[in-house]
């Protein structure tokens, strides 16, 4: 009885918890909400209703999304999905995983798409799991050069496999719609760690990346 009455107790807890964070979480996108409004205020002297009052909270909501991967715990993410494997030492390629995130020197979206492969030396991961970690790095204010090499690090820290390698291609809003307006530009990075770095396995893996 008494069992049962504690792990009511912690369920509780647990509930008020997750209503505390939900009403905190309420309160910060008010207050983006108003300060976008200001912005707005200052940016356009004939603004409509609409915009004034129901633009800025869907701001702030669009930015709560954009910066999930602050509160993304990448520990319990990945935790449950990392598995022995004893007799596969060869490449593993994930490619086509898709990405949005936001350029932290002009908060303008890039996105584009990010190719994964590694050299497992015991550890292998659910491959779900590798579309769930860029898109939880990559809802952060970013560099496309440091979401490539957190994605590597990360996986390189949680798999320790012989070799890894990303790369990403990205179209940059900033450098596409502003400024240069440089429409079909496209930067990519690649960032390789461990026996990716021979040249003979990384000549593997693109030819891999390549294969139709
Ligand atoms: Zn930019």
């Amino acid at each position: 009885m008494e069992n049962i009455k504690e792990s009511e107790q912690l369920k509780l807890n647990d509930l008020q918890l997750e209503v505390r964070k939900i009403e905190a979480e309420k309160a910060k996108e008010a207050k983006i909400a108003e300060h976008m409004r200001q912005i707005l205020l200052l940016s356009n002297p004939e603004l409509t209703e609409e915009l004034l009052e129901k633009t800025p909270l869907r701001y702030a909501k669009a930015l709560t999304e954009f910066t999930q991967g602050y509160r993304d715990n990448i520990e319990s993410l990945l935790r449950d999905a990392i598995f022995t494997c004893e007799n596969y030492k060869d490449l593993i390629v994930v490619q086509d995983i898709t990405f949005i995130s936001t350029c932290e020197h002009h908060l303008l979206p890039f996105y584009g798409d990010c190719v994964i492969g590694y050299i497992p030396k015991q550890k292998i991961l659910g491959l779900s799991k590798f579309p769930r970690l860029v898109n939880s790095l990559s809802k952060k204010f970013q560099l496309q050069e440091r979401l490539t090499r957190d994605i590597a690090e990360v996986l390189n820290q949680y798999l320790e496999p012989e070799g890894i390698v990303v790369i990403m291609k990205a179209s940059h809003s900033c450098m596409c719609f502003r400024g240069i307006k440089s429409w079909d530009s496209q930067t990519k990075t690649l960032y390789k760690l461990g026996t990716l770095n021979e040249k003979e396995n990384l000549q593997r893996f693109m030819d891999l990346v390549h294969l139709k």
